[in-house]
């Protein structure tokens, strides 16, 4: 396992890292995630991610319960969570990224993940409807509490982290240091364009995710949605059509010939293309059983085997 400075940060975080999204509470029950996370950390992962939404806090609940039992040291783990859409239905409770949110939502993360702190908490969209100044504050103020190391941002623009990040810089406060944008090959132009200035400028970091598209960058979707899959799982159905779509499924196949030559599958030539790029800290993978974890893992052995030719013909057959 490689180890990656989360941008201009201290803090090493594995290059690969394993998430909860839709699986935590919706496709695993707790002995698996335990399988998973284990599976995860004999390959060197150190990151596992998480947010209040996911499941409705339960991705959260087993999670704590996994850390428990697993035992690690806790200066080993790092943990995230995410704040943004909330659990509750009140207008400051959901939605939101104000301080009256912000406040109560650690409290109840911290009491689902049976954690004293989180290492990295995100602020998982950015809000409207809250100057940002108050965000930073309400920030800077979990940190100083010490119920958070680090703070970022989720699908925040340019501009918005510029903006955090500034206010910060003025107030002496505590400075998002890592944004968590979507990444894989068919959603590139964040991380690549619209960000490029801020990793050299803020010396931001980046947590990307679902480098997998939901798994349509594993070729399973060739033949339409199999049973097991997350778009079948209720709720997300509206997955459905998205990781079918024809000139998608196509554009992955033309990977696959390049991935034989490699001698790995789809999956592993897919997250090893996430992880060349150096503006990336960590790829973020998801897993709905362990064997997709150990496969997974294997991308950091693809990595060195990529060289510009490659990356250009990975490109080619992704262009849509
Ligand atoms: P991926 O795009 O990698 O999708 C993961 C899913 O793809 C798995 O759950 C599994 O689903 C399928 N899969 C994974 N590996 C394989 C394989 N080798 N072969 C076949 N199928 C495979 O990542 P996610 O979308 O899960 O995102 C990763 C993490 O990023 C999340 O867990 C979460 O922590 C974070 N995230 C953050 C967001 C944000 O807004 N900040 C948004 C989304 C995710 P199945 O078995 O069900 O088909």
């Amino acid at each position: 396992m490689q180890y990656r400075r989360l941008g201009r940060s201290g803090l090493k975080v594995s290059a690969l890292s394993l998430g909860s999204w839709v699986t935590y509470g919706n496709q695993m029950d707790t002995a698996c995630a335990i399988e998973c996370m284990a599976a995860a950390w004999d390959a060197g992962v150190n990151f596992f991610d998480n947010a209040e939404s996911y499941a409705q806090g339960r991705a959260e609940t087993i999670m704590g319960t996994a850390l428990k039992q697993l035992g690690w040291r806790r200066s080993q783990v790092i943990v995230s969570t995410k704040f943004f859409w909330g659990l509750n239905d009140g207008p400051n409770e959901k939605n939101t990224l104000n301080r009256k949110y912000l406040r109560q939502a650690i409290e109840g993360s911290l009491r689902r993940l049976q954690l004293d702190y989180v290492d990295l908490v995100f602020c998982h969209r950015p809000d409207p409807n809250t100057p940002i100044e108050e965000t930073v504050y309400a920030m800077h103020d979990m940190i100083e509490h010490g119920h958070a190391l680090y703070w970022g941002t989720s699908e925040w623009s340019a501009d918005e982290i510029r903006a955090a990040w500034e206010i910060a810089e003025r107030h002496h406060l505590r400075k998002p240091v890592t944004e968590q944008p979507e990444y894989n090959l068919f959603a590139r132009r964040r991380v690549e364009q619209e960000y490029a200035r801020l990793y050299t400028d803020l010396g931001l970091g980046t947590t990307v995710w679902s480098p997998l598209a939901s798994g349509l960058l594993s070729g399973k979707y060739r033949d339409g949605v199999p049973p097991d899959s997350r778009a079948t799982v209720k709720g997300y159905e509206w997955m459905a059509a998205r990781v079918t779509e024809a000139a998608r499924v196509a554009a992955v196949e033309r990977l696959r010939p390049i991935a034989d030559g490699l001698g790995c599958t789809v999956a592993q030539l897919a997250l090893a293309w996430c992880l060349n790029n150096p503006n990336v800290s960590t790829v973020i993978t998801g897993a709905s059983r362990v064997a997709q974890v150990q496969e997974n893992l294997k991308a950091m052995e693809v990595l060195g085997r990529l060289t510009p030719e490659l990356m250009q013909a990975v490109e080619s057959a992704t262009a849509l």
